[in-house]
């Protein structure tokens, strides 16, 4: 039985994206090592072994170190660090690609609260810096701090970091995105990163720290309730559901709605299992718990009360091709949290350039593609638009056991 995980991620989960070597895997060293999050040791002995073979040190090389000793920990795809700063915890995602990234927020292993995007002052704006802004904005990620890194390579030179900063935030509107901050750094150097730079006396905004301390709005969660039935299992005699309250406050005692029947059924008890198993009058979402109830629940029922659900057999939504092609009339397997049926794809309504916008009509998305399409499936499926509930917003597309596109609800 695959056990969910007991305890919701109530940590910010920040993700780093940004063309590469523009100074990811750097940036979050110098976040690690000036917060005190890394053993100073390692990085030490790390810049030790750099001089005695005569190269430069990286702090990509240090988190490297560390995820040899974590190897076994590893259960994603992204590299994952904790960082602990002001009695904050965050969790900092590094997406290698954005292919890696779609995946990974599309199928809810990484779930980002908010995303660093890096961009190289030298350099500027690249294709995958565009493609990475496109996605953030596909998946709903609304909290985007703009780093403006390797400020040491342009002499700290104010006007470069103000050219930049307004063909990003040109680019951003367009898009219809909001940044909360444009920050010239030096990862390497250590500029606005922790400490606020003596190098750029004229920078008076946030450091990159004290940019996410002040992303406090994980999740509205004010809205109603919303739980998925993950697996059931039998205690005492007793058969008792367990599954994740994605939204809301559930009670003991409260009559809720099962999706797809559109049943109604009391939950008689409510467990949690974090240490032991205790009885809860109420539980609040992001939570695992197991309920107990008179009828019968499946794996993939969605429950719910005072919220909208779409029941449905056809949605359109926006996919993001990884692998091969999506074509008009093929069928696929559909996912969505713990849903899973065929589908068939009725109609792809249109490609997007994310370079100009422009919508392309077109039967068939490619691999690395962005389209609309829309969707009809076996049987009935429980969704909610992506910015309502991400987790029943999205969806992965299979074939032959393989991920062939991610995508959401639009
Ligand atoms: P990633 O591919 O985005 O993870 O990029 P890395 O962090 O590996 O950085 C790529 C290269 O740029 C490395 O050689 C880094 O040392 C260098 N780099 C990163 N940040 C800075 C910076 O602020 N200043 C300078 N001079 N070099 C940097």
């Amino acid at each position: 039985m695959g056990f969910v995980q007991i305890g919701g991620v109530e940590m910010l989960n920040i993700a780093i994206v940004g063309s590469v070597d523009h100074g990811k895997s750097t940036l979050i060293g110098r976040l690690l090592y000036d917060t005190g999050s890394i053993p100073r040791d390692k990085i030490e002995e790390v810049k030790r072994i750099c001089k005695l073979l005569g190269k430069r040190f990286e702090f990509a090389y240090a988190i490297d170190a560390l995820e040899e000793e974590r190897k076994n920990d590893m259960t994603i795809e992204c590299a994952q660090v904790f960082l602990r700063y002001s009695n904050e915890e965050y969790s900092i995602i590094d997406v290698p690609g954005h292919k890696e990234f779609l995946k990974n927020m599309a199928t809810g292993v990484t779930q980002a609260n908010a995303a660093i995007l890096i961009i190289d002052a030298k350099e500027g704006i690249t294709e995958q810096t565009k493609r990475h802004a496109f996605l953030l904005k596909l998946l709903g990620v609304s909290n985007i701090i703009v780093v403006i890194n390797k400020m040491d390579l342009v002499n700290y030179d104010k006007r470069k970091f103000e050219a930049t900063k307004r063909v990003v935030k040109n680019y951003f509107k367009k898009m219809g995105l909001n940044i909360r901050e444009v920050i010239p750094i030096s990862a390497y150097c250590g500029d606005n990163v922790v400490k606020k730079s003596k190098n750029m006396l004229w920078y008076k905004g946030k450091t990159v720290v004290e940019a996410l301390s002040s992303v406090t709005d994980l999740k509205d969660r004010s809205k109603g309730f919303v739980m998925i039935i993950q697996d059931k299992y039998c205690l005492n005699g007793k058969e008792v559901y367990v599954g994740n309250i994605l939204d809301g406050c559930l009670k003991k005692g409260d009559v809720v709605c099962v999706y797809p029947s559109n049943e109604e059924v009391k939950v008689e008890k409510i467990l949690d299992f974090r240490e032991g198993v205790i009885g809860l009058d109420s539980a609040r979402a992001p939570k695992a718990v197991g309920i107990v109830t008179r009828n019968t629940l499946q794996r993939g029922n969605v429950l719910a009360k005072n919220r909208r659900i779409m029941n449905t057999t056809k949605v359109e939504g926006i996919v993001f091709c990884l692998l091969g092609s999506i074509k008009e009339n093929e069928r696929y397997v559909f996912r969505c949290a713990t849903q899973e049926t065929f589908c068939k794809i009725c109609k792809v309504i249109e490609k997007l350039d994310i370079n100009t916008f422009e919508k392309i009509s077109e039967d068939s998305i490619a691999s690395a593609e962005i389209g609309r399409i829309r969707l009809k499936f076996d049987k009935k499926v429980c969704l909610t638009k992506f910015n309502e509930l991400a987790e029943l917003g999205r969806f992965v597309l299979e074939k032959d056991g393989k991920i062939i596109a991610g995508g959401i609800i639009s």
